[in-house]
Parts: structure tokens; C-alpha cells; sequence
């Protein structure tokens, strides 16, 4: 049988589209989520998966869910740091909750992923962690200024980590798509934010990336050989700017 490929924020958007690709290969899936019946959708006629209602923000709860599937499928070998929320606004007048909730998601999320399935890798030496970051993790945008600052945080950390875990033939990657019109803009509270959204998507002719094309590009990069690691991708929408 194939590795074990666990998946955060399978619910929906990138996620959902991720595990069907890997799940058509053959692959066994852990599918980590908050909105188990979203998972079980996404789930229908897929084999061998598990699902998990986790919030990757609960240390415990997560660890809990990857060793119960390691435990029926084998240690993970793909781990899809996925789950992340934008919560867009003017850090004039932005709830602070709505920066610490990005903050825990888009950063903590990560790095607790990473460390339960870390060492394990680093002792196999064998193993990747795909962290999803973000074109917001590499430039700026209006109104983004906290989760822009989570996802320079992931493009730091993923960087830090992939130079320590190299020598141990693990690695670490990062796919930094450009807008795509999934569930993460249906939790934004900021109205003029989403008004200039709106205007912004015009400048591109109203065209945002299909999320399927994001989860081809994370299939690509994994089926390379372990000896070879694609770092970054950057996908966004030719019109993009
Ligand atoms: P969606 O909102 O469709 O998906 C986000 C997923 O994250 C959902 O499955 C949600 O599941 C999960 N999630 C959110 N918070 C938590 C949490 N605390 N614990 C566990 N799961 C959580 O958006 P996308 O698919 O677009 O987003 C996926 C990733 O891609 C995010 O990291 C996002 O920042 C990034 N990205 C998105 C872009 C876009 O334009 N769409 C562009 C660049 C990057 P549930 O609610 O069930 O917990």
C-alpha cells in the first residue's frame, strides 16, 4: 500500500481538492478538519481514509488523530499543512481576536503539524511537509496586514526548517498560490475589504485561480523524488499582478 498523506483544512477550497487527487492515486488519507460532515462529504467514494474533526490550533487533538491513523496505515510520509484563515481589514479598526485567530491557524497550526510528524521523518529519513503559504507570504497587499504577517511567518518557518531537516533527507515545501475564490473569503467581517477585493479581482479580468490546479501543482511536487525537493511553487492567475 502507498504512504499515509494527511491533509489540514480538507473540508473545503484547497484542501478538498488536494485529497481528491491523492486519493484517486491510491493513497491512504487522514482528513483533518473542524466540520466533520463537510469531511465526510469530500470523503464519499474515496478508500481507505480516515477522518478527523481537529482543530490544528489543539496541539493534543491533532497528535491524537495522525498516531490513531499511523497506527491502521503507517507512519506519515506526506503531511499538507493546509488550514489557514484570512480575515482581511484595515488593522485601523480590525478586531484584534480576527489577528490572533490567523495568527494561531496560519503559524501555531504549522508548527504543530510539523513537530508531531518531524521526528519520525527526520528518523526514517524519509518524508515531506507541504506548508501552504501564500503570494501573501512574499509581497503585500491592502488589508492584509495580519494574515500577510502569518504567512510571511510560514515562509520564515518553512525555510528555517527545511535547512535543519535537509541533512536528514526530509523536506519541506511550500506551494504560494494567488487568489482563488474558496471558502476563505466567505468568513471575512470587514465589508470596505470586500469591496476592495472586488475591485482588485476586475484589474484581472474577474479571473482567480481554479483550486484544482493548486492540488495538481502539490501532486507534482511530491511524486519527485525524495532526493529531489521542488521548495516553492508560486501559482497564481496569469492576469494576476
Ligand atoms: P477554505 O476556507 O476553503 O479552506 C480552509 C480550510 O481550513 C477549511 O477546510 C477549514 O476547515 C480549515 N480550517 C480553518 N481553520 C481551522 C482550524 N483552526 N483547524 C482545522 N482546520 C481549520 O480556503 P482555501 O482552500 O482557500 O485555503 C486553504 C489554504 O490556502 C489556507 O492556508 C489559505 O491561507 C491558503 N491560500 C488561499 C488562497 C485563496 O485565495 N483561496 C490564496 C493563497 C493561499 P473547517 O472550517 O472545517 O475547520
Amino acid at each position: 500500500m502507498k504512504k499515509l498523506v494527511v491533509i489540514t483544512g480538507a473540508s473545503s477550497g484547497f484542501g478538498a481538492q488536494i485529497a481528491k487527487i491523492f486519493s484517486a492515486d491510491g493513497y491512504p488519507l487522514l482528513l483533518l478538519g473542524r466540520r466533520l460532515e463537510k469531511l465526510e462529504k469530500v470523503a464519499q467514494g474515496m478508500d481507505n481514509v480516515m477522518l478527523e474533526k481537529v482543530d490544528v490550533t489543539d496541539y493534543a487533538q491533532f497528535e491524537k488523530a495522525i498516531r490513531k491513523a499511523e497506527a491502521k496505515y503507517g507512519k506519515t510520509d506526506l503531511l499538507v499543512n493546509n488550514a489557514g484563515v484570512m480575515l482581511l481589514g484595515n488593522v485601523q479598526n480590525q478586531d484584534p481576536t480576527e489577528w490572533q485567530t490567523m495568527l494561531d491557524t496560519n503559524v501555531m497550526g504549522v508548527l504543530n503539524g510539523t513537530q508531531i510528524v518531524l521526528n519520525d521523518m527526520r528518523e526514517r529519513q524519509h518524508g515531506t511537509i507541504l506548508n501552504m503559504s501564500s503570494l501573501a507570504g512574499k509581497k503585500t497587499f491592502v488589508n492584509h496586514a495580519a494574515y500577510v504577517a502569518s504567512k510571511f511567518g510560514v515562509h520564515g518557518l518553512s525555510e528555517t526548517i527545511r535547512e535543519e531537516s535537509a541533512p536528514k533527507n526530509v523536506r519541506i515545501m511550500m506551494v504560494e498560490p494567488g487568489a482563488a475564490e474558496t471558502e476563505l473569503l466567505t468568513h471575512v467581517t470587514s465589508k470596505s475589504a470586500l469591496t476592495d477585493y472586488e475591485a482588485w479581482k476586475e484589474t484581472m479580468g474577474g479571473i482567480t485561480l481554479d483550486p484544482k490546479h493548486v492540488a495538481e501543482t502539490v501532486k507534482f511536487m511530491y511524486d519527485m523524488p525524495q532526493e529531489v525537493n521542488i521548495r516553492e511553487v508560486d501559482i497564481a492567475a496569469t492576469k494576476q499582478d
